[in-house]
C-alpha cells in the first residue's frame, strides 16, 4: 500500500471516530472539548505499540502517550535506542474514559475494529501491547490462549496475520512504573525483546 493510500485510510478512520456519536464516551469528549486519539507515528513502522485508552493530556492534545505514561514510554524507547518516530503508537479505545477508569468491554468492542483497520494499514512485524487490556484484545484477535500478563510479559508469540508473520510481544503498561518504581527494570528488560525487530 502506498504511503498516500495509508494516510488516506488513516484519515477515514479519524473522521469515522470523530463522528462516533454512538460511543458512550462521545458526550464526555465533546463536553470537555477533548479530541479522540487515533494514533501517531510511521505508517511503515515494523513495530506497533498498542496502549489502552487516552488519558487527559492525550485527549487534550490528540496524541497518544504524551503525559506521564508517555514519558515512561519515551525512556523505555530510549533505553533500546528506538526512535519514537520510527514506530507507530495507538490505543484500543480512542476516547478518554472518565477519570481514567478502565475501558469497558463494550467500549473495547466498539473501538476495536478501528484498531484492526490500523493494523491492516501499518502491516507491522511486531505488535507490542502495553498493559493487560491491549494484550487480551490482541491475544483474542490472533487466537493466542489467554495468559496472565505476569506470565506473558516479555515473551514473543509468533502468529500468522493477514499481512504475513507477526510477533506479539506483551509488555506491562508504562504507568505501572509510575505506581511502583521497581517495575522500571522489568520493563527495561522486556523492552530488550524488541531489539531483535528494530
Ligand atoms: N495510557 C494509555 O494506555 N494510552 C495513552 O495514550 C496514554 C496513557
Amino acid at each position: 500500500m502506498s504511503d498516500s493510500e495509508k494516510t488516506k485510510r488513516m484519515r477515514v478512520i479519524r473522521d469515522e471516530v470523530l463522528n462516533l456519536t454512538v460511543s458512550p464516551l462521545y458526550e464526555y469528549r465533546t463536553k470537555n472539548k477533548y479530541y479522540p486519539v487515533i494514533g501517531e507515528g510511521n505508517h511503515d513502522a515494523s513495530i506497533m505499540f498498542i496502549g489502552e485508552a487516552p488519558g487527559k493530556n492525550e485527549a487534550e492534545q490528540a496524541k497518544p502517550f504524551c503525559g506521564a505514561s508517555g514519558r515512561v514510554l519515551d525512556k523505555l524507547l530510549a533505553s533500546i535506542e528506538l526512535d519514537r518516530k520510527a514506530v507507530y503508537v495507538a490505543n484500543i479505545v480512542k476516547d478518554r474514559p472518565p477519570e481514567n477508569r478502565d475501558p469497558s468491554a463494550d467500549e473495547i468492542a466498539l473501538y476495536g475494529p478501528f484498531l484492526d483497520r490500523q493494523i491492516e494499514i501499518i502491516e507491522p512485524q511486531v505488535i507490542a501491547t502495553l498493559g493487560r487490556f491491549s494484550m487480551a484484545y490482541i491475544f483474542s484477535k490472533y487466537n493466542i490462549p489467554f495468559t496472565a500478563i505476569g506470565k506473558a510479559h516479555g515473551s514473543a508469540y509468533n502468529v500468522q496475520a493477514s499481512h504475513g508473520p507477526l510477533n506479539i510481544v506483551p509488555l506491562y503498561h508504562p504507568a505501572t512504573a509510575l505506581y511502583d518504581g521497581s517495575m522500571m527494570s522489568t520493563l527495561e528488560e522486556d523492552f530488550k525483546k524488541l531489539l531483535a525487530f528494530k
